[in-house]
């Protein structure tokens, strides 16, 4: 099982990612992005590799 991680230290909250990927990341009260789909399904995959790749803090990550 793949599933997508969070580093807290290194994520600013800025919402790239729940802006590009609301399948996976939402938003919660505070703004700081959730993971929706953990494990990720495997029809997933494409995009939890894209989101992974677009945040600029690189505070994602994908681990099996
Ligand atoms: S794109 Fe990266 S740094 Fe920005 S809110 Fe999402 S996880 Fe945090």
């Amino acid at each position: 099982m793949t599933h997508l991680v969070i580093d807290r230290e290194a994520c600013a909250g800025h919402g790239l990612c729940y802006g590009s990927a609301p399948g996976i990341v939402e938003s919660d009260e505070q703004g700081d992005p959730v993971i929706l789909a953990d494990p990720v399904p495997s029809g997933l995959l494409g995009q939890a590799q894209r989101v992974v790749a677009y945040c600029p803090e690189r505070a994602l990550e994908l681990r099996e």
